[in-house]
């Protein structure tokens, strides 16, 4: 346990450390090949962007600190400390250490579960607006709707040719 006016290192991250990696649907390829259910294949493009996807690669760091009080409280597995610091900030004590190396590991542990947690929400993100088939069938049905209103337009302006010939 640290006493108050202790200097101690925290195990931090900076989340916010962006990297673009190759899209894994399309394997940067920027489009995808998907085969239906009559075996058809069909192109369409990847949701990604330019065959590349963003994931989080947190930044360790062991940041020095001065201990300005503490908090004991009995929790499930005994007592849980709790460290308070300036500015109101409150720390557990699994996040707290006398030395830096120490805190270093605590770090990147916390950074790589925050990190795969993040990548896995973004990537299921991705997969969220891109179920492949529904753009297929999609696209399909734009395609059909556009030729039934050409037709119609068509239709309309051979009337308008019969009605031309018709007055002459
Ligand atoms: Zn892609």
């Amino acid at each position: 346990m640290f006493a108050i006016g202790a200097v101690v290192y925290l195990a931090e991250f900076a989340p916010m450390t962006e990297v673009w990696v190759e899209c894994p649907d399309c394997a940067g390829k920027k489009y995808l090949r998907v085969i239906l259910g009559n075996d058809e294949e069909v192109t369409i493009d990847c949701v990604c962007y330019r065959g590349k996807v963003a994931q989080w690669e947190p930044k360790a760091e062991a940041v020095l600190h001065t201990v300005r009080g503490l908090e004991t409280m009995e929790g499930a597995d005994g007592i849980q400390i709790r460290y308070k610091f300036s500015g109101g900030r409150v720390v557990d004590s699994r996040d707290v250490f006398a030395t830096d190396p120490e805190a270093m590991i605590r770090a990147e542990e916390r950074g790589e579960k925050y990190a795969a947690a993040q990548n896995k929400r973004e990537l299921a993100k991705e997969k969220d607006h891109k179920t492949w088939a529904w753009h297929v069938h999609y696209h399909r049905r734009e395609v059909k709707r556009a030729k039934g209103e050409m037709e119609r337009h068509e239709a309309k302006l051979d009337v308008a040719k019969k009605k031309d010939r018709g007055t002459k």
